[in-house]
Parts: C-alpha cells; structure tokens; sequence
C-alpha cells in the first residue's frame, strides 16, 4: 500500500515514524505558504505548473501559434497521461488533460 495516511487512519501497520513524517511535511508546506504573505511565491510556482502545458512558443494547447504553424500543439514533452511523479502520501501524478490543468486534484491519481 503506497497510500501511507489511509493505511495510518486504517490502523495498518506502517513504517515507524511516517504519521510524524507526514505531519511534519504538511506543517512545512504550510509554513511556505503563510512565509509569504503577499504570495509572490506562490503564484510563481502556480505559473510554472500553468505553464506545462504550453507549446515551445509558449502559446497554449489549441491558440493560433505561428510556430506550430496553425493550433498550439500544447507541451509536446508532457502529454496528457504521462506520469511525472508521486505526492508525499504515494499517489501518482499524472499530467491531465490539457482542459484540466487549472485544476489541482486533476493531477492526482487514486485519491
Ligand atoms: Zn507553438
């Protein structure tokens, strides 16, 4: 089981000390996020994330782009499904639809 929280809140046996490592991940991604106030830095990284789904012109999926010479082809890198990596609780992320990318729990599988 990859889901460690559920298998912790199931009362599964679990490594020693991840329910701590857990906790102690989410209060460090709280303290980023009230660290900066005016959320400069957040909205940085949202931007980085929103831009992954951009052609190498930087033009959306499906806006006129003179480089992809009609329709954006979007990020030829990332199409949607291919998985890029896990969140700290085990479930894989997975570039979504390119309609969905806005939406945070779209890149999540198997919550
Ligand atoms: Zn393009």
């Amino acid at each position: 089981m990859t889901n460690y929280r559920a298998a912790i809140e199931a009362g599964l046996p679990v490594e020693p000390g991840w329910d701590k490592t857990l906790d102690a991940y989410e209060a460090q991604v709280t303290s980023a996020v009230l660290r900066s106030p005016d959320a400069v830095h957040n909205r940085a990284l949202a931007r980085l994330l929103l831009d992954l789904h951009r052609c190498e012109h930087g033009r959306t999926k499906g806006d006129p782009c003179f480089g992809c010479k009609g329709a954006s082809a979007g990020n030829r890198l990332l199409s949607p499904g291919t998985p890029i990596g896990y969140t700290v609780h085990g479930h894989r992320i997975v570039v979504p639809p390119w309609e969905d990318h806005n939406e945070p729990e779209a890149w999540v599988q198997g919550v």
